[in-house]
């Protein structure tokens, strides 16, 4: 049995300060708002070197309120992939605005840049830049189109703590960038989390105001906001992990460098390996026109496997009122009918991946 993650060996190999972390903040009953929430957040800012971190309750409500502050709103058009998790789009119905569906590179998995120019109107407001996988956007091209038709843009971050572009950590091309600590992120808490990022001081302490009922002071508001706050819990989790990010971040490389050894010469699409760009394989994806074959051997092994995503979001049923339909974003479509997620883990061994792609090799030769 090889899992597709595993948070039990990762668990294992802290457990002692994780333990005495969780203790010591029950004890300390300061649930909200205690001293970890700001210390993890100065840590995070520091790890991803970018001015301003403000943490949350979940990458999504770290996009909702990147998508407020930023001064979105109805009938605003904002550029998205078709090819991302759907909280990258979703909370851009609370403030009215509509998803742009634009199509991806077959290199990269990215946004296209070519598409993304052609689906700019009047309309058009800001760019969503989804660095998927882990791996990061190539965001000159993309910074170039935004100052031509001056556009903000916001990095979704979620699956992409400490990638770099171009020897840059993501989080600092965009207006506002956001990250997810999910549990099964790179950096995941024990719960839900996120956070937003930004070197803009009035953008921060826009986004400062509304996470917490639109507050400065207790029972005194200026604005109405939102409950998006990170626990201290979770804040306490994460500053714990976030010592050991970067280690387990080259764990990861090695390993995705290991399983591209392995499948280098099969005829299969692997992801991307650039010089411009530290990937850092949240997600280890594969693309073949034989998926089903693979699949169901790497189930009958008792390997796990992912597909990220089965259904590209102009497809969705939740955004049929939108008028898209089957071929409008070919690479999209066809990318989510061939990709299949491989076991990617810090822990996971190299015996296991050459199991797995042993078996990968038997389907195609
Ligand atoms: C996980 C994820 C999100 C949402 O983050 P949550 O913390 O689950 O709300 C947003 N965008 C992408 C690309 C993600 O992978």
């Amino acid at each position: 049995m090889i899992p597709f993650m595993d948070l039990d060996a990762q668990y294992r190999s802290i457990q002692e300060e994780i333990d005495q972390t969780i203790f010591r903040v029950i004890h300390s009953y300061q649930f909200i708002n205690g001293p970890e929430v700001k210390l993890f957040e100065q840590n995070f800012a520091k790890a991803q070197e970018v001015q301003y971190c403000l943490g949350l309750a979940s990458g999504t409500a770290a996009l909702h309120l990147a998508y407020e502050v930023l001064g979105l709103g109805v009938g605003d058009e904002v550029l998205v992939p078709s090819m991302t998790f759907i909280a990258t789009a979703e909370p851009l119905r609370q403030i009215g605005a509509v998803p742009v569906f634009v199509d991806i590179d077959p290199q990269s998995f990215n946004l296209s840049i070519n598409d993304l120019e052609k689906r700019i109107t009047d309309k058009t407001k800001a760019i969503v830049a989804v660095h998927l996988h882990g791996n990061p956007c190539d965001m000159e091209a993309i910074m170039e189109i935004a100052r031509k038709y001056k556009l903000k843009v916001i990095e979704d971050c979620a699956q992409s703590h400490l990638a770099e572009y171009k020897g840059k950590k993501v989080g600092n091309f965009g207006n506002i960038a956001t990250f997810s600590f999910y549990p099964g992120k790179n950096l995941g808490a024990y719960g839900d989390a996120g956070a937003l990022v930004t070197n803009n001081k009035d953008y921060f302490e826009k986004a400062a105001l509304l996470y917490n009922h639109g507050r400065k002071e207790k029972y005194f508001h200026e604005t109405e906001g939102y409950n998006y706050r990170l626990d201290t819990l979770q804040a306490a989790v994460l500053d714990v992990k976030l010592k050991h990010l970067a280690e387990w971040t080259d764990k990861r490389i090695e390993v995705a460098l290991y399983y591209t050894e392995r499948l280098k010469n099969l005829p299969l699409i692997l992801p991307e390996i650039s010089s411009d760009k530290k990937h850092v394989f949240h997600i280890f994806a594969i693309a073949s026109n034989k998926r089903e074959i693979i699949i169901n051997k790497l189930r009958d092994n008792n390997i796990a496997y992912g597909i990220h995503y089965p259904l590209p979001l102009h497809l969705q049923k939740a955004y049929k009122g939108l008028g898209y339909k089957q071929g409008d974003l070919p690479v999209s479509e066809r990318l989510s009918q061939q990709f299949i997620s491989l076991p990617m883990y810090s822990e996971l061994s190299f015996k296991a991946v050459d199991k797995v792609c042993d078996i990968i090799e038997s389907c195609l030769i």
